[in-house]
C-alpha cells in the first residue's frame, strides 16, 4: 500500500465529505493528533493520526515546501 505523504498546510481530501458539503480540509496542526480545518465552513476537528491516515483519500494541494525556508517578498 502506498504511504500517503502529507505535511502542515496541505489541503487534503477525505473519504467522507464534511457535513457542510465541502471535501477539502487544511492540515493546521501536526502531532500525535492532527487538526484539520474545513475549507468550506472553517470548522476544525482534531483526529488521531492513525484515524486521519485511514480516512485520508488524497492530498489535493501540497503546502509550499518548508525546507526551502527562504524569505521571499
Ligand atoms: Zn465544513
Amino acid at each position: 500500500m502506498e504511504r500517503k505523504q502529507f505535511q502542515l498546510g496541505d489541503i487534503v481530501q477525505m473519504k467522507k465529505p464534511h457535513p457542510c458539503g465541502t471535501n477539502e480540509m487544511e492540515i493546521i496542526r501536526m502531532g500525535m493528533d492532527i487538526r484539520i480545518k474545513c475549507v468550506g465552513c472553517k470548522h476544525s476537528v482534531l483526529v488521531p493520526r492513525a484515524k486521519f491516515e485511514s480516512k485520508l483519500k488524497k492530498v489535493l494541494r501540497s503546502a509550499p515546501s518548508q525546507e526551502a525556508n527562504t524569505m521571499v517578498e
